[in-house]
């Protein structure tokens, strides 16, 4: 099969013609049919986390294909079902967190692209336990980038509990930024969408966003002009949201952080204390999350901004997304 392999930190991927894994007895193979490059992918390449085990490694945990193969268990899936790869491979099953809604923070659990081979492949093999079914009405191309990011952004949104009538504050209108601004229209909440590009608020605007603001420094005085958020959630991977967050937000905001910045975060601890304010992490999603999502776009309730290309160009992508040029989420085609 062909596959981008990323053999040195930093270095272009190297397209190659590599065995096709063989399922296990609890996994199926999937053939992929889109692959979404997603800033993890970034974070990997660059070698921020470095991989658990010597490069070569196959990245790639937005996959959308069909089962060619069944291990001896076989599970519920059939030779056919168009399956959905996310971030989790799989998780231990049995601890606090996967036992109550929060496999995506088991400490034992195992990424695709990461801890085993993901997605940016011909062919990926994925535990039958974590294949999500992808319904009939969403092209490959738009599910793809929903088993990380749109999952994310909808986890994210449902952290922050911002209820119908409220002000939900996004800040950064990537991809996870544009899904967000929709599941928040969706529950009739009022959103301020904030980013340092306006092009992006203007997309974020015909999306259904309420109000738009640049993210200068003035940009929390903005937003208390405009009553102030009761919420707010940060997908930007940037430190410099942080006070801009805490100067919007009213008193009892949630503050949810998705967005991963390389630099520290320092704060006032009487600024969360005196107004009551919680910081919340969010990091992926459940099964249930994606499921959830996956209805919604199946329902023609929220639609991703696609960039596509050939799985050729994938270089080009990951340079993209770090030059910041992408609008959306880059989705890889396999022809
Ligand atoms: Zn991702
Ligand atoms: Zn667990």
């Amino acid at each position: 099969m062909r596959a981008a392999l990323l053999t040195g930190y930093g270095a272009p991927l190297a397209l190659e013609t590599v065995p096709r894994p063989m399922p296990k007895a609890d996994e199926v193979l999937v053939k992929i049919e889109a692959s979404g490059v997603c800033f993890t992918d970034v974070h990997i390449w660059r070698g921020d986390h470095a991989a658990p085990d010597p490069l070569p490694l196959i990245m790639g945990h937005e996959g959308v294909g069909r089962v060619v193969a069944l291990g001896a268990e076989g599970g519920r899936l059939k030779i056919g079902d168009r399956v959905g790869i996310g971030y989790v491979f799989g998780a231990c099953g049995h601890c606090k967190e996967c036992l109550t809604g929060g496999e995506n923070y088991c400490g034992e659990f195992d990424a695709t692209g990461f801890n085993v081979s993901g997605c940016f492949a011909e062919y990926v093999c994925m535990r039958h336990e974590w294949a999500n079914l992808i319904p009939e009405g969403i092209a490959p191309t738009e599910a793809a980038p929903l088993m990380c990011a749109g999952a994310a952004a909808y986890a994210s949104f449902r952290k922050t509990a911002v209820q119908p009538g409220e002000t939900l504050a996004i800040f950064g209108l990537g991809g996870l930024g544009q899904y967000a601004v929709q599941i928040a229209k969706l529950s009739g909440v009022r959103v301020i969408a904030v980013d340092i590009n306006a092009e992006k608020l203007l997309t974020a605007k015909a999306l259904g966003a309420d109000e738009t603001v640049i993210a200068d420094v003035q940009a929390g005085a903005s937003i208390q002009a405009l009553g102030g958020a009761d919420g707010c959630v940060n997908f930007a991977p940037v430190a410099a949201t942080w006070p801009l967050m805490l100067a919007a937000c009213n008193p009892r905001a949630k503050i949810v952080l998705t967005g991963v910045p390389a630099d520290q975060m320092t704060f006032y601890a009487h600024e969360v204390i005196e107004r009551g304010l919680q910081v919340i992490g969010s990091s992926a999603s459940n099964r249930q999350e994606m499921t959830e999502v996956l209805a919604l776009a199946a329902g023609g309730k929220i639609k991703g901004v696609i960039n596509q290309r050939p799985f050729d160009a994938i270089n080009e992508a990951l340079s993209d997304l770090i030059n910041g040029t992408v609008e959306g989420r880059s989705v890889l085609t396999f022809e």
